[in-house]
């Protein structure tokens, strides 16, 4: 062996050297770096998921709180997916039912004479859908069907015949086909009283041509006490006694317009929370199209109220005593 030859097998070596310790710190930094990457996100993880917990907990905190106050919040939906939702006071005129009480809050009375008050007034729960046709429309239909439970659709104007199909199925089945509006576009249907009533009368007109029939109910967009019209609500409340049509507002909601979107479960306890002792009980739901866990929650909440003593599931009617958020004019002025 040559000198030269010598050096050069040692130089050899000492690349093949380099390149295994190369290797074998490429091997380690690929395993560490997505380890310690993982460490480090599930921690930031778990932080979110109590960040999120404690949220979600303020949120079921200040459902509770409105519901206790029996006022609820309108969507403020801008086109169908966008909804926003604003904190209303209602004022103290609303017409809830909440001074009769009913009979079995009472339970200390029920010991002695209790086979005697068998014959209570049967609560009513009215289950209301805004915001449709959609989807979601025929989905509720069916899930309504299963359980021979009827409800008021306060629908706006959707176009083509699945739509018109929906129309026609809300009424050949029983339930109450209310107006919402036609455009639900805040801003022009609040702009005048003519203007809310060239919208109202395309609604009804154009509904009374698929359906024949002539809707009698409303729910303004945003309910009587939204804080979106500029001109006083009076103004159109007045316009509807003029029409004979009664507006209804709700005593409970069910949240499922708000900007999170609620699991069913949360949609369910938010209708069962607010119901409370309330005798007549108006629910707002949405069978709008993003809103798929409304559908989903309906079941369980069917079932539960039907679990219910004394407890009626109605569609809406001439005989149904209206909740409105804000009385007529007429009425306030005594
Ligand atoms: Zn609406």
């Amino acid at each position: 062996m040559t000198a030269e030859k010598a050096v050069q097998t040692t130089a050899r070596r000492k690349r093949v050297q380099r390149l295994k310790r190369l290797i074998v710190f490429s091997l380690i930094t690929a395993i560490l770096t997505p380890t310690v990457l993982s460490v480090v996100l599930f921690v930031r993880l778990h932080g979110l998921e109590k960040q999120v917990a404690h949220l979600e907990r303020m949120v079921a905190d200040m459902q509770k709180q409105q519901s206790e106050n029996a006022d609820a919040t309108p969507d403020i939906g801008i086109g169908e997916g966008l909804v926003f939702r604003l904190e209303i006071n209602m004022p103290d005129e609303s017409e809830e039912p909440e001074e009769t009480k009913p009979a079995e809050a009472s339970q200390d009375e029920g010991i002695q004479d209790g086979a005697e008050q068998q014959e209570e007034a049967v609560r009513k729960v009215y289950l209301t859908f805004d915001d449709g046709p959609s989807s979601n429309t025929n989905k509720i239909l069916d899930i309504l069907a299963q359980y021979d439970v009827k409800a008021t659709f306060f629908v706006v104007g959707k176009e083509g015949e699945w739509a018109e199909d929906a129309y026609n199925r809300i009424v050949e089945e029983g339930h109450t086909l209310g107006m919402h509006s036609y455009t639900h576009v805040y801003q022009s249907i609040y702009a005048s009283v003519e203007a809310y009533a060239e919208d109202l009368n395309r609604l009804r007109d154009y509904l009374y041509e698929i359906t024949g029939v002539e809707s009698r109910f409303v729910r303004f967009p945003g309910g009587s006490s939204n804080t979106v019209s500029d001109l006083d609500m009076h103004t159109f409340i007045t316009y509807l006694n003029e029409q004979g049509i009664t507006y209804f507002d709700w005593n409970v909601s069910s949240g499922d317009a708000g900007s999170r979107k609620l699991e069913p479960e949360e949609i369910v306890a938010n209708c069962i929370n607010g119901m409370g002792n309330k005798d007549t009980v108006v629910i707002l739901m949405h069978d709008a199209a993003g809103r798929p866990t409304t559908v989903e929650a309906l079941p369980a909440l069917i079932e539960q109220i039907q679990a219910m003593d004394n407890t009626e599931i109605l569609p809406i009617t001439e005989d149904t005593l209206p909740v409105q958020h804000i009385k007529s004019q007429q009425e306030t002025e005594d």
